[in-house]
């Protein structure tokens, strides 16, 4: 069987090639690069130095695993055609295994995993999406192949150059992890402990930032600068408060108290709504969402916490937590 033929891999050598098959002028090309050094907070001096990267690089073999999962994070990857930022992501890597996505199945499809590792041993990157049942849990809680997913995990990463853990199950443990946690899910990072992990949380991530540290890592061989989650700066160093379209309303200690009152009809601030925003890091509130359309808070929803680590367990939704002191 021809593996290689069912994988998701395209002949194309390079990311420049790919972009330039895509039609991509070199006036848009640029303005990508400078749009991604902004949004990974870079001096204007890193655009020519991303912009040969993207141009020369090889585009890194991903394999792609999926584990205790909704989909949700493959479905804001693929829905993200429409952003030319956003649609940057398939051009900059050769997903050669992702079972949802891929042709292949069964054998096939565990062929192109093994090809890929053993094509790329050292070099290529580990993307994962959902939450791992725990090693002591019941392997039967999720196999694939017949393997647990803590053994599938572990095996894929070992000659991985890096891991990125995609959305706020894999980074966290999300709601799999949620009490009473009955698979002991855990978050990739409990489990891999001998690789760069990068986490990129939300429910569902957004698609510019998993661009963002792709772009970070083919220009500089490395992940970006990274917080105590393990969370790139550059994109969950400030939180939603800090720039939130309703944070005027927020200093003026005008509150929203139900969702149909006149301050909700006004806009004013959700903090009396249990908004999380003061508290949770992530760049919904800069980058917004269906390119650049709208996002949670502006559309009068409560910021739920989804990128913090504790999300569902932490706090009951739509309660406030008190105060809503100025901050
Ligand atoms: S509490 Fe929530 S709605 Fe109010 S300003 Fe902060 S992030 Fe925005
Ligand atoms: S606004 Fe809050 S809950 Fe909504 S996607 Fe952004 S971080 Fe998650």
């Amino acid at each position: 069987m021809h593996v290689r033929k069912t994988s998701c891999k395209t002949p194309l050598r390079s990311i420049g090639d790919s972009l330039s098959a895509r039609g991509v002028s070199r006036r848009s090309f640029l303005k990508l690069c400078t749009t991604m050094a902004s949004l990974l907070a870079l001096p204007t001096s890193a655009v020519p130095r991303i912009a040969a990267a993207l141009e020369q690089a090889k585009r890194p073999s991903v394999i792609w695993l999926s584990f205790q999962e909704c989909t949700g994070c493959t479905e804001s990857l693929t829905r993200s055609h429409a952003h030319p930022l956003e649609d940057l992501i398939l051009h900059l890597i050769s997903l050669d295994y992702h079972h949802k996505l891929q042709a292949a199945s069964g054998e096939a499809a565990e062929e192109a995993r093994l090809a890929a590792m053993e094509d790329n041993a050292g070099n290529y990157l580990a993307i994962v999406d959902g939450a791992v049942p725990g090693p002591s849990a019941n392997p039967g809680f999720s196999t694939v192949a017949g393997h647990s997913n803590d053994q599938r995990l572990l095996e894929t990463v070992a000659d991985a150059a890096g891991v990125i853990a995609v959305g706020t199950c894999a980074a966290f443990g999300g709601l799999p992890q949620a009490s009473p946690n009955p698979t002991g899910a855990c978050a990739v990072m409990d489990l891999v402990t001998d690789k760069p992990v990068v986490n990129l949380p939300g429910c569902p991530p957004i698609p510019a930032v998993i661009t963002g540290a792709l772009v970070h890592y083919l220009a500089y061989g490395a992940f970006p600068e990274l917080d105590d989650e393990g969370r790139p700066i550059a994109f969950y160093g400030d939180s939603i408060h800090d720039h939130c379209n309703r944070r005027e309303h927020f200093d003026r200690r005008r509150f929203a108290n139900s969702f149909d009152d006149e301050g909700a009809k006004a806009g004013w601030c959700l903090c009396k709504l249990g908004c999380r925003g003061p508290t949770t890091h992530n760049a919904c509130a800069t980058l917004q969402w269906n390119d650049g359309t709208s996002w949670p808070v502006g559309s009068g929803h409560p910021c739920l916490g989804c990128s913090e680590p504790g999300f569902w367990d932490r706090d009951r939704f739509y309660v406030s937590r008190g105060g809503c002191a100025r901050r």
